[in-house]
């Protein structure tokens, strides 16, 4: 393609509205242009990249046994109503009415429309499994659209769903998918992981989310320098090494703590490291009490609790609650003799030996205490927060906390939509049942965005070679050299004739113009084309990464760039 013939609108200065470097990027580059907040127009650039990617995806999909289909935008809601997702959804569901007020959902996720489609049309396990994808525009109408392509209201998504007999099968489905997406991310030149993730809203049992990691994303994820394991902070679990073993001293003491209350005020005080302190809170969820023990030098995470009480919303309690539920002053509450309460405790806390608590007594604490011999909980629980260097729970490595944007997500879904849309089957032993579900999704234009998170510079974007609108540009420098020129086309058309997408910047403009340009829309391989190497019929090919240069003779060109292109696949 030629660059004078092709609508690559760059612009010099940053636009106001981008706070990321992503969507400054891609509006700089000509990618895309807003309509209106998070909703965006691609632009011929832009569009390459989505086409690129979408292809990937459709391979990979298909290689593993999924097959494509394509729902509509437009869901009437009685459907939603079926699964009461039209209550449940909130603001964030578009909806419309038609010209006789019948109500309909723009599609945020297709659940509904799938299970109805396989409620209808599937009945016998000799159907089974069976997994559909699409990929098609979604519409959420999120509170904050922002950061151009990774948070937008209309947006591409490639979303699949299995359906099985059973669970073992369900789970299958799953790791093909899983599979797939590993695939898919590889072959697109990411750096990312799929990391255990939180159910959230669609629920479920199991998910993974696949995170492209880059220093600008919303998530934080604690990862493995050793192994694989990767994890959303919200789930992340330790290694906890026993801490030493001391003898058990003799029986509890109560010392005088006089206004002595935080972990770091009690320490000091009685000269003990934090990890021999019980830290004691009282946490509420909804109506019910419970006091939290972890050790005194950890912290708490408080989505690990929310969903021990189920994903109920928790909060610490306050004085007041605290002296009627634990009859203790806020700052002196301890579990030896706390009753009527549910006590919680960190898995930490087994092993202190001659720990210090609160003693539930106005500035009292307790010596020597040690649990299952002073006090006792009722539940033994995973509830710290994993933090940089802590211990891998698999293989003892060192954990480190990174930040990662979500492209990808995972869910086994069980049977909450076969069950709400009596999606059932009948079964080899002649009995009715249900279909187990999972659900699989990819953002398109955040993976898009995602790549360019990841893979930049100062003067642009520097595109994966599997995701780049070209692979290669020809910047030619000397418009008004017969021979320059004729040597570019030359180029040009041996590139084109063996399938190398190229993009011939033959625009009369400066060489300075070219090469700022070239280097803003991120084309992975430059070839510089001037008047004085041509005479020796040579060209200049410039890595956009590297910066590295090298100089060959015309007829190596197809050679050299090909080789660069195999080098920089992905995969
Ligand atoms: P988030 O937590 O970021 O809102 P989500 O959990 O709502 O994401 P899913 O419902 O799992 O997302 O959707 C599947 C994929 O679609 C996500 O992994 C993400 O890549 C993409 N996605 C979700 N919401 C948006 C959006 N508003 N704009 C662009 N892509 C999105
Ligand atoms: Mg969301």
């Amino acid at each position: 393609m030629y660059w004078s013939k092709t609508f690559i609108p760059t612009l010099r200065e940053n636009p106001k509205e981008a706070e990321v470097v992503s969507h400054n990027l891609l509006l700089r580059a000509g990618f895309i242009r807003k309509l209106a907040a998070g909703i965006y127009i691609f632009l011929p650039l832009g569009l390459r990249v989505i086409h690129k990617l979408e292809r990937i995806i459709r391979e990979e999909m298909d290689v593993s046994g999924a097959q494509e289909i394509l729902m509509p935008a437009l869901i009437p809601k009685e459907l939603w109503d079926e699964t009461g997702r039209w209550d449940i959804y909130g603001p964030e569901l578009m909806r419309v009415q038609d010209r006789n007020k019948r109500n309909f959902a723009l599609g945020p996720t297709h659940e509904e429309v799938v299970t109805h489609l396989v409620h209808s049309e599937v009945h016998s396990y000799r159907q089974l499994p069976v997994t559909f994808y699409q990929i098609q525009t979604k519409f959420r109408d999120e509170i904050r659209p922002r950061f151009g392509l990774m948070r937008g209201r209309e947006f591409g998504m490639k979303d699949a769903y299995s359906f099985d007999r059973d669970e073992k099968g369900a789970e299958e489905s799953y790791n093909k998918a899983y599979e797939a997406y590993n695939k898919i991310f590889k072959r697109c030149g990411l750096k990312f992981r799929a990391v255990y993730a939180d159910t959230g809203q669609i629920g479920g049992s199991f998910s993974h989310e696949f995170m492209v990691l880059a220093d600008t994303g919303e998530d934080f994820i604690a990862v493995c320098s050793s192994c694989d394991y990767a994890s959303n902070i919200s789930l992340a679990k330790n290694y906890l090494e026993n801490v030493k073993d001391d003898a058990l001293s003799g029986p509890v003491e109560e010392i005088d703590t006089p206004g002595i209350k935080s972990i770091e005020e009690v320490s000091g005080f009685l000269k003990v490291t934090p990890d021999k302190l019980i830290k004691t809170l009282l946490y509420k969820a909804g109506k019910e009490f419970a006091a939290v023990l972890i050790r005194g030098d950890l912290t708490l995470n408080e989505t690990k609790l929310s969903n021990y009480f189920g994903g109920r919303e928790v909060e610490l309690a306050g004085e007041e609650e605290i002296m009627k539920v634990a009859k203790s002053p806020a700052g002196f509450i301890g579990p030896v003799g706390l009753k009527g309460i549910k006590i919680l405790a960190d898995h930490s806390i087994e092993n202190i030996i001659n720990g210090v608590t609160g003693a539930n007594k106005k500035d009292k604490h307790l010596k020597n205490v040690n649990y299952k011999r002073d006090f006792f909980v009722t539940e033994l629980l995973d509830l710290r927060k994993v933090k940089s260097g802590d211990m891998c729970p698999q293989c003892k490595g060192s954990l480190q906390i990174v930040k990662g944007i979500e492209v990808g997500h995972v869910f086994k879904l069980g049977l909450r939509y076969s069950k709400s849309l009596k999606a059932v089957f009948l079964d080899e032993d002649g009995r009715e049942k249900f279909i187990v579900m999972g659900c699989y999704g990819i953002g398109i234009g955040r993976t898009a965005a995602a790549a360019i998170e990841q893979n930049h510079d100062k003067d642009g974007i520097i595109w994966p070679m599997a995701l780049a609108p070209y692979h290669v540009v020809i910047s030619l420098l000397d418009i008004n050299s017969e021979t320059t020129k004729s040597l570019a086309e030359r180029c040009y058309r041996t590139f084109i004739k063996n399938g190398i997408e190229v993009l011939f910047d033959d625009r009369n403009e400066k060489p300075g113009v070219k090469f700022k340009d070239a280097d803003l829309i991120g084309i992975p391989v430059r070839i510089t084309i001037g008047a004085k190497r041509a005479v020796n019929n040579e060209v200049e090919i410039r890595i956009r990464k590297t910066g590295e240069v090298t100089i060959v003779k015309a007829e190596d060109l197809l050679n050299e760039v090909n080789k660069i292109i195999l080098q920089n696949k992905g995969s």
